[in-house]
């Protein structure tokens, strides 16, 4: 990103060089050039803003403007600003007084997290240390929307823990998103948990389904609200429940009703024995368990 960034700047400065002499609208040019490379190197936007700023009011003075090499001034305060926005002193790597040392690694998918590991080893094993590059660790510390996977808050929460604990302790634990609910905030909202039918079938299972719709339901029926179902996809062989999907009023908050029950690995029948209370939308949940 960082050479990317730099060839762009090359080009931008050249052709301030060719000016014997340079306008504002000249230097207006080449800093919205500018501006628009930071942001593409994803350099955050007020920074932006501030720099740009910076670098135009000392630009556009007179004494730049009317000196004889103004193109090259320009690309001297430019450079100043750049030095000054990422740091001037240069702080090495802290490294722990016990190996191994841990870095962590931030940065969005394509940011160069890899190569900057590589490049971090070769200095290193310059410098005379042992260097060991274990592709597989980068996903143990990794969370949040970066890793790929669940892009939702309760991810992130789960996945900062984890890694916290796995660099902190030296634990070597995977995230586990087996039973991860979501819910999609359409009107009515769509929640799940667990696997598809489609799934299921294709992990082997001898796959039967259930459902109730919330036209059924008294409590869907005082908020005039009936639209969508609550499907059951469970295990035939062992009354397993393998996912639980809803459409319709409240599924957002429903879907715990059945994520706690996977959870304590309850089977349909347990479910179809519970009491519960009338008139409530969890009843649906319930009522869905029976075939
Ligand atoms: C419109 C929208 C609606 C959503 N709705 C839901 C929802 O209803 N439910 C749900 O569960 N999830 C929802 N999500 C997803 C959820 O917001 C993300 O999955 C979650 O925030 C990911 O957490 P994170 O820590 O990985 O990233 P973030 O929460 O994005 O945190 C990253 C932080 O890093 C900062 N940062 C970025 N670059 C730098 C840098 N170079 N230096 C310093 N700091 C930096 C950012 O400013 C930000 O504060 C929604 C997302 C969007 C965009």
């Amino acid at each position: 990103m960082l050479d990317a960034l730099s060839r762009k700047f090359d080009q931008i400065l050249k052709k301030l060089r060719g000016h014997g002499v340079l306008t504002e609208q000249n230097i207006a040019d080449a800093l919205k050039e500018v501006r628009l490379a930071l942001l593409e190197a994803d350099v955050n936007f007020k920074i932006v803003k501030e720099f740009i700023e910076r670098v135009r009011v000392k630009a556009v003075g007179q004494e730049v403007l009317q000196s004889l090499a103004p193109g090259q001034q320009v690309i001297k305060i430019v450079w100043d600003e750049l030095r000054d926005l990422m740091g001037r002193e240069q702080s090495g790597v802290k490294l722990a007084s016990e190996p191994p040392t841990i870095i962590m690694m931030v940065g969005l998918q394509g940011a160069g997290k890899t190569t900057t590991c590589g490049k971090l080893a070769r200095q290193f094993k310059h410098q005379g240390k042992r260097v060991l590059l274990v592709a597989g660790f980068a996903d143990i510390y990794a969370a949040g929307d970066v890793t790929g996977l669940h892009q939702h808050t309760p991810a992130a929460w789960y996945e900062g823990r984890l890694a916290a604990e796995n660099a902190l302790l030296g634990n070597r634990r995977a995230a586990d998103f087996s039973l991860f609910p979501t819910a999609t905030f359409t009107i009515p909202a769509i929640a799940q948990v667990g696997l598809t039918e489609a799934s299921a079938r294709q992990q082997g299972f001898t796959v039967g389904v259930s459902r109730t719709p919330f036209e059924d339901s008294s409590a869907a029926a005082v908020r005039n609200e009936t639209e969508g179902f609550v499907k059951v996809v469970f295990d035939q062989t062992s009354g397993r429940i393998l996912g639980v999907h809803i459409l319709g009023p409240g599924a957002e908050d429903l879907i715990h009703v059945a994520a706690v029950a996977m959870r304590g690995s309850l089977t349909r029948e347990a479910l179809t024995g519970m009491h519960y209370v009338f008139p409530t939308l969890a009843g649906s949940v319930f009522d869905a368990m029976w075939d």
